[in-house]
């Protein structure tokens, strides 16, 4: 049984938040063991609830046609979210909820170890940059620790805003070079200050 498959067990026992009450099914997240690419998405809603899969509403819709505008198909890439159970009504998960489900998201990444993480919205965005906002780090890669991570706007608030697509397609379209530059050993061009990479 692989790594992952392991901890999904784990992830379906687990009764650490009152979340466990509310939910249907878990959703833990899903891709291959050597995924590249790791998006981090905030919490389940309905639909992802109802199937127990990460980013199968019409956000995760969203999600699949900026996935082909850098020619990758879900497959690919690991998808998960910072909460692991649907908070009731959709509402935002509370910080001790946060707090509980952390250790789940951190082995996700120690086994899938990789290139680059991609927080979606402002939860995952709060993950890695506590006293930064979504609309002045996006699109800018930076480490941390031992990874990179790319913050984008979460594809759900194109679907409430719709200026914010455009914002997100560029975004999105802006990982290929950063995979690129790591592949290079990392060296960002001085003249781009939408890579700040290091
Ligand atoms: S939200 Fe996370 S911590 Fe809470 S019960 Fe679900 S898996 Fe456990």
């Amino acid at each position: 049984m692989s790594a992952l498959t392991e901890l999904y067990k784990e992830i379906a026992d687990c009764r650490d938040c009152e979340l466990v009450k509310h939910r249907t099914k878990v959703v833990p997240g899903e891709g291959p063991e050597d995924a590249e690419l790791l998006f981090v998405g905030e919490a389940p809603g309905w639909h992802e609830d109802q199937q127990g899969r990460p980013f199968v509403g019409p956000a995760g819709q969203f999600l699949d046609q900026l996935l082909a505008l850098i020619g990758q198909k879900r497959e690919q890439v690991y998808i998960a979210n910072v909460i692991k159970c649907r908070p009731p009504q959709n509402r935002d998960p509370l910080p001790r909820e946060i707090e509980a489900c952390r250790t789940w998201l951190d082995r996700q990444i120690e086994i899938i170890r990789p290139k680059v993480i991609v927080t979606l919205g402002r939860y995952s965005l709060a993950r890695y940059f506590p006293n930064e906002g979504i609309s002045k780090v996006h699109g800018k890669a930076r480490k941390v620790g031992d990874f990179v991570c790319y913050p984008m706007y979460h594809p759900a608030a194109a679907l409430h805003q719709n200026s914010l697509r455009q914002i997100i397609e560029a975004d999105m379209l802006q990982i290929p070079r950063v995979l690129d530059q790591l592949a290079k050993g990392a060296e960002v061009p001085a003249e781009s200050q939408q890579l700040s990479l290091f």
